[in-house]
């Protein structure tokens, strides 16, 4: 039993939590296990709410609607099994003559918290039941002391905000609360100021002791909010430098080989393009040639919406690097994207002198050691393959450029570098599907960005249904009408895993490993609902038409077998699970029906519907979703209603949150404590312009007055950034 006395050493930050008074026994341990082992962690362990007791009421002024606080007695605690594995707990509060319950649905555990005689502090939303109010799953806070005879009793006094934290068993806020409270008034004082003195009033912010004590225990909801404003723009600016620096590094510190775009050039390069380039490609590609004709390696983010024609500025910018006599990798995140482009690539430089290589991971040591050959010979010009498979070991004899497709995480492009030499390729970067403005700030702050603003003429606009179940019938009848008028068609479904209910949606549009999505696929049932699918239409609405499969589980020789087939025509109606969401390019599919689609975000189904608006004839994509889910059906009326891809990327944002926009497994976004980048999306903008400026001014910051900021953002991203050497 740590026991502390008048006589234990003053408190520092880095003090173990034990040694702070009241922290003895069972607590550290407890409070170890949600993260927090020193003073400074304590200090740091930032409330995940707050209880308002701004509105504290007697039980006969409640009303419905605010969020309220009451004082009451604990009269009658009453747990309710109503079978089925659930269970309701109420527990009666009186206030003199009134009554309020509170309820907790399916948390019989809560039992054991409640006493009768407990004075209790609930907040929430009231609502009237007969006689008598209401409140479902309140806020609580036990006000009653006796059971503790050293701690002091909370005082509660109305025009209140008070903190919640993350608990863990046998861990009571109140015990939190008094540990933070104790450790605000004896060490917050310690904490040296991060900004410089300028900075703080030139940004008006609160120094951080004021600002820690009143994010703890906000006077009001002003002075929280300017609290947590410093908390969320320190955050943000500390990302902001770390991306800031790295642009930096990468600009200054290394050195590439210009590749200057001529006059002949150009007109060699165009000459081999089957259409003239929009207005925006012409712009997209002015931008890439000058960054591509510096002495320093470009680093540039081309973004644009599903089917705006990337890859053909891409492709130019390969073209140009090949003219220079450098060579070219293009990655891709799934191998059925990679075989794509080098087809596409092969058709493209037919009439040209251009050597292309593509690796993929099915092909023999024998025929890579063969393909690796030619490559470190220079011979082949174009290399193409997955990233997993191009990444490590490639010895190109002059590497110009590097294109990375489909690309949307945080720090691996780097690691991508490839065999470093003391001269580095170029690099161009393209996104998936199109992201929230915060979150390219977020995920390529490091890049300099262009985006393609219009789209290939004659674009037909994609007609979007979402039918009742009732006109599934209709639906097919047109599917068929159209499939006999020569055009193509896909039919995607989730995959529904073991068990049942819970189903895999392929969150992930790219995956983390080169296997292409084979781990969300993994599972035979889950392959067996797509199969059910299949041999349903084959033998039902689509038996006259020639139908394949594609999923994860089938071998990247199937897939690609299963692609060609389809490309050709030779396969009219493609089943598949969403591995054909990323960049699948087949213009003469218009046809899209997407089951379930309540279990896809929009981002996804975004991109689904991308499949089908590729070439010159209109697409049609037509949604079937259990119309029992309501909120999701109004999120798929969203998605009927626009086509704007960067709109629906930042409502799907809002409304899922990075996991679901990005692919649960390793999105990518760094882990924010409080800064959110739906609700703090100016303060992303701000930070991102004043680290900008910040590294303008001190390139290193080396300056005193930046040291804590900088050695702030070399210790959380100096590693995944790669800031090693800036350090
Ligand atoms: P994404 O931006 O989604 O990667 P792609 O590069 O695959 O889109 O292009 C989509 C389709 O548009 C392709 O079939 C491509 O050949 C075609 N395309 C691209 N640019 C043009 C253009 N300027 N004129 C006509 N068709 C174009
Ligand atoms: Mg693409």
């Amino acid at each position: 039993m740590a026991k502390t006395s008048d006589k234990s050493p003053p408190l520092e930050l880095t003090t173990p939590v034990q040694f702070v008074k009241g922290c003895g026994g069972p607590r550290a341990e407890q409070l170890g296990r949600l993260g927090v082992h020193t003073v400074r962690d304590l200090l740091f362990f930032f409330p995940r709410g707050y209880q308002d007791l701004t509105d504290l009421r007697d039980i006969d002024q409640l009303e419905e609607g605010p969020l309220l606080s009451v004082l009451g007695t604990v009269e009658e605690v009453e747990l309710r099994d109503s079978g089925g594995g659930r269970s309701v707990l109420g527990v009666l509060l009186r206030q003199g003559a009134g009554f309020l319950r509170a309820l907790w649905f399916n948390q019989p555990f809560l039992r054991e918290k409640y006493r009768r005689g407990q004075l209790l502090l609930v907040s929430g939303k009231a609502r009237r039941r007969g006689i008598r109010w209401e409140m479902v799953h309140p806020h609580v806070q036990v006000v009653d002391v006796e059971d503790d005879a050293t701690a002091a009793p909370t005082v509660v006094t109305p025009s209140q905000l008070l903190p919640i934290y993350p608990l863990t068993e046998g861990l009571a806020m109140r015990h939190v609360r008094q540990l933070v409270r104790r450790v605000l008034d004896d060490c917050a004082d310690q904490l040296e100021e991060v900004f410089p003195q300028s900075f703080l009033e030139q940004k008006q912010l609160w120094p951080i002791s004021a600002a820690l004590r009143q994010l703890h225990f906000p006077d009001d909801q002003a002075s929280l909010e300017h609290a947590r404003r410093r908390f969320v723009y320190q955050e943000l600016l500390v990302l902001q430098l770390a991306l800031a620096l790295k642009r930096r590094q990468m600009h200054d510190a290394l050195r590439a080989t210009p590749l200057e775009l001529t006059a002949k050039i150009d007109a060699r390069i165009r000459r081999l393009f089957p259409f003239d380039l929009t207005a925006g490609q012409n712009q997209a590609v002015a931008e890439i040639a000058a960054d591509m004709g510096r002495p320093q390696p470009m680093n540039r983010l081309l973004q644009g919406d599903v089917g705006s024609g990337k890859t053909i500025v891409a492709v130019y910018a390969m073209l140009l690097a090949v003219a220079h006599q450098t060579q070219v990798v293009l990655m891709a995140p799934t191998e059925v994207l990679a075989r794509q482009h080098a087809e596409t690539l092969d058709r493209l430089l037919a009439g040209s002198h251009t050597r292309l290589g593509l690796l993929t991971g099915g092909q023999s040591t024998r025929v890579r050691q063969d393909l690796l050959a030619r490559i470190a010979s220079g011979e082949i010009q174009i290399v193409v393959g997955t990233q997993a498979v191009v990444a490590s070991d490639v010895p190109f004899a002059r590497l110009g450029l590097v294109v990375i497709d489909e690309q949307h995480k945080f720090g691996v492009r780097q690691r991508a570098a490839l065999k470093n030499s003391a001269v580095h390729p170029h690099y161009l970067v393209m996104t998936a599907t199109p992201i929230p403005r915060t979150v390219t700030m977020t995920l390529f702050g490091d890049l300099d960005v262009t985006t393609l603003s219009d789209s290939p003429p004659g674009r037909q606009n994609t007609h979007t249904y979402l039918p009742p179940a009732e006109e599934r019938g209709r639906w097919w009848e047109f599917f068929r009408k159209k499939l006999r008028e020569g055009r193509q068609g896909y039919v995607v479904a989730p995959l529904v895993a073991d068990g049942g209910g819970e189903t895999e949606t392929l969150g992930e549009t790219v995956p983390a490993d080169e296997d292409e999505l084979a781990n969300e696929e993994t599972s035979p049932v889950a392959t067996a609902s797509l199969e059910a699918a299949y041999e349903s239409l084959a033998n039902g609405e689509l038996e006259a038409f020639r139908l394949g499969l594609i999923h994860g589980r089938m071998t990247p020789g199937e897939k690609h077998a299963v692609m060609s087939a389809f490309r050709q025509g030779d396969i009219q109606v493609l089943v598949a699970t969403s591995v054909v969401e990323v960049g699948v390019d087949v213009p003469n599919a218009t046809l899209m029906t997407i089951e379930s689609a309540e279990r896809f975000g929009l981002a996804q189904l975004h991109q689904l519907r991308g499949r089908v608006s590729r070439g010159s004839f209109p697409g049609y994509c037509c949604l079937f979703a259990n119309a029992a889910n309501e909120a999701a059906v109004e999120r798929l009326q969203a998605f009927v209603n626009s086509t704007d891809g960067f709109r629906l990327a930042e409502l799907d944002f809002s409304l899922r949150g990075p996991g679901n926009l990005l692919g649960t497994r390793q999105h990518g976004l760094p882990p924010l404590r409080i800064a959110d980048l739906v609700r703090d999306a100016a303060t992303v903008e701000e930070a991102r312009l004043d680290a900008r400026r910040l590294v303008e001014l001190d390139p290193q910051l080396t300056q005193p007055e930046h040291a804590l900021l900088r050695r702030m953002a070399l210790v959380r991203y100096g590693k995944s950034l790669d800031l090693a050497d800036v350090g």
